[in-house]
């Protein structure tokens, strides 16, 4: 028992071992609660197509065992002695990075995402030393430096505010970037996890969306989320209809697809941000970027500072992920499920139901 002390907490999660495994139970110990830490009992995690991907070894970055989940929602159950930002019972979140050097050019900007030292990834990634692995929300608990957890507002549920973490942050992030507002025409393509967010919070700021999907039973859903619109992406008469019409576009596409044929939806000065990450590199026309002034431009995640903007934001907004809510027996039919986009619109596992 003072062994396991000394380790530190014992951790209940489910990891794969290799990018064909099926899930499996792991346990694992979290490092004891620093001063500055915070340990916070798990109740729900999203499950992000960034999970699948690297649980699958599709960016060639995996390493294994893999516990994966960065939407991640539950009560801060310990604080350290030096912590100021939370008291045991919070609420609280964790994204899809729980530390970085904050030092650097980039953390000094707020995008401590993009750490010139170290990026410490929720999961699949190493501590600051650069060789301790983390584990993500895929299990009951977490210790984080409590700078880098966010505050959740307790009358939100804590099951649809998960997906923010990710999903969020992600579409939130490029939407405010780009100044979209009202009298603006925007494009979400993929209606999946991001996209569904991104509807939410474009129709939010004001503008008149347009959902561009390559499952037409998604058309209702669509409507109910606020979208004003809906193009079957595969229509090729529809596509050219809308030539040169949209301030801009957000492509939250996982899998390999044409990036032209919506640049060149984009009317003068108009922006495409990609936010999905395919596996295979793009094909982009130079006439697709010229004509119209075009720009096209990616966007990852967000700081802590603008996350916590954005879970503000969404408290006041009454927005949350619209989740099936799962136990973790269920990961892999989820997984299948959401590589097939027959997800609605976010799985989210009860982390309470291990
Ligand atoms: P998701 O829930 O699976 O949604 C992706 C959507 O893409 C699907 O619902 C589907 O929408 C569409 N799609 C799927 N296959 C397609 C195909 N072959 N052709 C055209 N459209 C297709 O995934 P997600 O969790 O939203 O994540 C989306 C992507 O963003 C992933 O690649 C993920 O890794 C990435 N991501 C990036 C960041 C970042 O910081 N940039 C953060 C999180 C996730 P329709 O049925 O409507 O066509
Ligand atoms: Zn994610």
């Amino acid at each position: 028992m003072i062994a396991a002390e000394q380790e530190g907490i014992a951790t209940k999660g489910f990891a794969v071992h290799g990018p064909e495994a099926k899930f499996e139970p792991f346990n694992f110990a979290r490092r004891k609660v620093g001063p500055n830490d915070v340990l916070i009992d798990i109740e729900y995690c999203g499950v992000c197509h960034s999970d699948i991907h690297q649980a699958r070894g599709e960016w060639g970055n995996s390493t294994y065992p893999m516990v994966p989940g960065h939407e991640i929602v539950g009560t801060v159950k310990q604080v350290g002695s030096a912590v100021t930002k939370f008291n045991i019972g919070d609420i609280a979140g964790i994204g899809c990075f729980v530390d970085s050097c904050g030092t650097c050019k980039n953390c000094a900007a707020e995008n401590e995402q993009f750490c010139k030292v170290h990026c410490v990834m929720t999961y699949n990634g190493t501590e600051m030393d650069e060789t301790t692995p983390t584990y993500g929300g895929y299990s009951n608990q977490y210790v984080i430096k409590e700078a880098y957890a966010l505050k959740v507002d307790p009358a939100q549920s804590r099951a649809g505010v998960a997906p923010l973490l990710c999903a969020g942050i992600t579409t939130y992030s490029p939407l405010r970037k780009f100044g979209v507002k009202e009298g603006h025409k925007v494009g979400v393509v993929g209606l999946g996890g991001l996209g569904h967010m991104g509807v939410k919070l474009a129709v939010s700021m004001g503008a008149d969306v347009t959902v561009f999907s390559t499952s037409p039973s998604k058309e209702a859903d669509a409507k109910a989320l606020g979208a004003q619109h809906f193009v079957v992406s595969r229509d090729a008469d529809a596509m050219k209809a809308l030539a040169g019409t949209y301030d801009f576009i957000l492509d939250t596409v996982s899998a390999d697809h044409d990036l032209n044929a919506y640049l060149n939806l984009l009317g003068l000065n108009g922006a495409m941000v990609i936010v999905g990450i395919p596996t295979k590199p793009a094909e982009i026309a130079a006439f697709s970027l010229i004509g119209n002034n075009r720009s096209l431009a990616g966007s990852g995640i967000g700081g802590i500072k603008e996350t916590q903007e954005m879970l503000d934001y969404c408290a006041a907004h009454n927005i949350t992920s619209d989740v099936e809510v799962i136990t973790p027996d269920r990961i892999e039919e989820a997984y299948d499920r959401t590589v097939r986009s027959d997800v609605r619109y976010r799985f989210v596992i009860d982390m309470q139901g291990a």
